[in-house]
């Protein structure tokens, strides 16, 4: 659900006068996905440099973790798998680090070696069956986070059976945000936005010295905003791609499988994510699908300065406690 939200003041634009500070705009193709990084800056020499380095950065994060390209760090862990321990970056093996972190705090609903079944979907809207269980059985066997093993003496990352595999889809736009925003920092960019296919992160103020902030869509008309949540600085991500997913027997299942059935899910549309870390929030907004709406909200609701908003296949809104303000107005609005 990619347009599901949007900034609505990012849309807004306006003559300003020179040595004001300027918003320079740059969509561009990353990861597979449309991003767009904005920097504004008086000097649009200077965005627009800062802008380069954090596209930069992006395609050099790409590199080491995708899964398709065979020379990256990641296929190399890969295709060791059940073999031997595979050296990597500092980079890597921290992001792995991270990656089991959440694993732990989700009970195992995120999980990087989901990718050993992968290849079992292909989640493109062509499919009408789900596979044979005995496949799913197979590949949902390789599915364990806790058989990653990781050596921080000798920095290897080793996949403990053969036919393991890992997989950055729900975590690796968010660090990428991150990544590109403390590039575009360092090069003086102040205010910005970076959003990685629907996974945003800002800091400072937007041109016009307002608060950055996001327009919440109606998940039946994109165009029409139901509410507005300030948001300041930090990072707004969405999991739930319309563009990716399984339809079968007129019921609709998400891109996201659940590691403990080998299953895509089902019951939420899209789950967005309010908080301080992009990556964070990437890695969560995918937890909760799994995790459903009730175990997922009691899980946000356990973490400090983490919001979420959860649309469920019935088109319900639900939102986190702290999130309730906004969900009343979000409630009145829809009624009118
Ligand atoms: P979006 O693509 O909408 O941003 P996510 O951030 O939730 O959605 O990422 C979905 C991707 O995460 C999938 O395409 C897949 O690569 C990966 N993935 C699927 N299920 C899991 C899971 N249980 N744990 C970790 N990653 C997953
Ligand atoms: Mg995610």
């Amino acid at each position: 659900m990619r347009n599901f939200l949007f900034l609505a003041l990012a849309l807004l634009s306006g003559s300003v006068a020179s040595a004001q500070p300027q918003a320079v705009h740059r969509p561009v193709k990353l990861m597979g996905s449309g991003f767009e990084l904005t920097a504004i800056h008086e000097d649009e020499g200077v965005a627009n440099a800062a802008i380069d380095a954090g596209i930069a950065e992006i395609r050099r994060i790409e590199r080491l973790i995708s899964s398709w390209d065979e020379n990256s760090q990641t296929s190399a862990i890969n295709r060791n798998a059940g073999i031997q321990p595979v050296a990597v970056d500092e980079e890597l093996f921290q992001l792995i680090q991270r990656s089991l972190k959440v694993s732990g705090i989700t009970d195992g609903a995120f999980d990087i070696s989901f990718a050993a079944i992968e290849k079992l979907y292909l989640f493109n809207g062509s499919e009408t069956t789900l596979p044979p269980p005995e496949e799913v059985a197979r590949s949902v066997a390789k599915i364990n986070y806790r058989n990653i093993i990781l050596d921080p003496k000798k920095h290897t990352v080793f996949l403990r059976e053969e036919g393991m595999r890992i997989g950055f889809g729900a975590i690796g736009k968010g660090y990428a945000a991150n990544r590109a925003k403390a590039v575009m920092q360092a090069m003086g960019i102040a205010n910005g936005l970076v959003n990685a296919s629907g996974d945003l992160t800002c800091w400072g103020k937007q041109e016009d010295g307002r608060e950055w902030g996001i327009a919440i869509a109606d998940p039946d008309d994109k165009m029409k905003a139901i509410a507005w949540l300030p948001v300041g600085e930090g990072a707004v991500v969405t999991s739930g791609d319309y563009e990716k997913y399984l339809m079968v027997d007129g019921r609709r299942y998400a891109h996201i499988i659940d590691p403990r059935t080998g299953y895509p899910t089902t019951g939420i549309k899209s789950v967005t994510i309010v908080c301080p870390d992009a990556e964070l929030a990437d890695a969560l907004a995918t937890s909760v699908f799994v995790l459903g709406k009730d175990n997922g909200l009691a899980l946000i609701n356990q973490l400090r300065g983490i919001e979420c908003l959860i649309v469920t296949e019935e088109n319900e809104l639900v939102g986190s406690k702290n999130l309730e303000l906004q969900y009343e107005e979000i409630m009145e609005r829809r009624k009118e």
